[in-house]
């Protein structure tokens, strides 16, 4: 096979005896979709990952997003030994954790009052939660293809049918993405394609007295990396003021990474509510959600219920803190767009020079790359015209060479890569275009 170079044989021997006590072998749905399969990692460091077969990768993934600041970062797991050493776990409040709030209150501009959570998925639910509390109402609307978790209720919508069996666009066909998801559970919400301000007004003046959230991506990372269109999120924005209706940035993803205080900073539009998760602490499971005082009182006076036994443990807090030290103290938001913008333009440049239609999308922190003959894609519908078969042999002629980027097509920069890193890359990419 001219593809292959790598190879993983021991990954498959550890697969085999994985699947015997881990059911399908992982521990997350999406590890299986690695390629060939899943993949077994013995280190990490920097911007490099190695697997139990030796093979070395350029990660460009940051395990799914949370390795802003690179893998193993010696601030961050300094920070994490030394707090570690007083204890894990209390059932109680510690110090550090008034610091890391504190920390968050001043970078993010929704972010009066929180609470820590261990993952996105919790900290989404809490927010419908506080929304349809604060508001009275039960359904929220969300968009095709965005992920916010994989709970019930969130579990629509994202699976990729064919463009038709989507159904109209003002009112898609619901999808489930899992099996044994309770009856009536799509009834609580409402699904519309993205990016379509018109449409998302008609909806929301038409149904208002049902709407207790509308909860986004401000970019929608999990299918393709598509910005949102001028004054969408403005609209949006404006949508919710006039019919009581919590706005709900969900920025597991842009986080961080947009911006010191994510998506909301970078766009300049402040929701309701907002979710923070993976780039937070490296790695560590904490998430948060944060809110205007207006909404989060709620949980405040316990009239919204949110509690967890390992909720804000020593080592997740620690971690947390020394992510964001070093992303204050070392430039790293500044550094990914650099770099993020110089990968864009040279695989741009190579997809010119092989008469390709490869697209590449994106803000530089993230970008995504599919091949497609559309000249933009703006939404779900969009990206289900992606050649996913091309992609795939794309991505994994740059896996079988050293290039580790998530199979869906999303590339995330940290600040450990370099210049050299981004320029290895774009050699590699360039070879594999040869061969496709
Ligand atoms: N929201 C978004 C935008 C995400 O990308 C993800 C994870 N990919 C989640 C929520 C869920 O977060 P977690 O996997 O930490 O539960």
């Amino acid at each position: 096979n001219a593809f292959s170079m790598y190879t993983y044989s021991k990954s498959a021997e550890l697969l085999e005896r994985a699947r015997q006590s881990l059911a399908g072998g992982v521990s997350s749905e999406f590890r299986k979709y690695n390629h060939p399969h899943a993949i077994f990692y013995s280190h990490a460091a920097g911007s490099r990952v190695y697997d139990v077969d030796g093979n070395e990768y350029i990660d460009f993934t940051l395990s799914q997003g949370p390795m802003l600041v690179g893998h193993n970062h010696p601030h961050v797991v300094k920070r994490v030994e030394e707090y570690a050493r007083n204890g894990q776990l209390y059932a109680g409040q510690h110090l550090l954790e008034i610091e890391l709030a504190e920390k968050l209150q001043k970078m993010i501009p929704s972010a009066e009052l929180m609470r820590f959570c261990l993952d996105g998925s919790e900290a989404v639910h809490t927010a419908l939660r506080v929304a349809r509390a604060k508001t009275g109402k039960q359904k929220f609307l969300r968009f095709e293809g965005h992920y916010h978790g994989w709970l019930d209720n969130v579990a629509w919508g994202l699976s990729t049918p064919t463009l038709d069996a989507l159904g109209p666009r003002a009112s898609p066909n619901l999808h489930a993405w899992s099996a044994g998801l309770p009856a009536q559970v799509e009834n609580n919400f409402i699904l519309l394609p993205w990016n379509d301000l018109a449409l998302l007004e008609k909806t929301v003046k038409a149904r208002c007295d049902e709407i207790a959230a509308i909860i986004t991506e401000p970019v929608m990372c999990n299918n393709g990396c598509i910005m949102p269109k001028d004054g969408y999120l403005q609209g949006m924005r404006d949508l919710c003021n006039r019919y009581n209706i919590a706005l709900i940035f969900d920025e597991v993803i842009t986080g961080f990474r947009t911006s010191l205080g994510g998506a909301q900073s970078y766009f300049k539009i402040t929701p309701d509510l907002s979710i923070f998760a993976k780039a937070l602490a490296s790695g560590y499971p904490i998430s948060a959600i944060v809110g205007k005082k207006e909404w989060m009182h709620l949980i405040a006076e316990g009239k919204v219920i949110h509690a967890g036994t390992m909720n804000s443990s020593n080592s997740t807090v620690a971690a947390a803190i020394g992510t964001l030290e070093v992303l204050e103290n070392e430039n790293v938001v500044e550094r990914v767009y650099l770099l993020g913008n110089l990968l864009m333009a040279g695989l741009k440049q190579i997809g010119k020079k092989y008469r390709s239609n490869l697209l590449v999308q994106g803000l530089g922190p993230m970008l995504h790359t599919g091949f497609t003959d559309l000249a933009t894609v703006n939404d779900f519908r969009e990206v289900l015209q992606y050649d996913k078969a091309k992609l795939g042999k794309f991505i994994a002629g740059l896996h079988d060479r050293g290039i580790r980027v998530i199979g869906r097509g999303l590339w995330y920069i940290s600040a450990a890569h370099t210049k050299e890193d981004i320029q290895k890359a774009l050699d590699i990419a360039d070879e594999v275009f040869k061969l496709l």
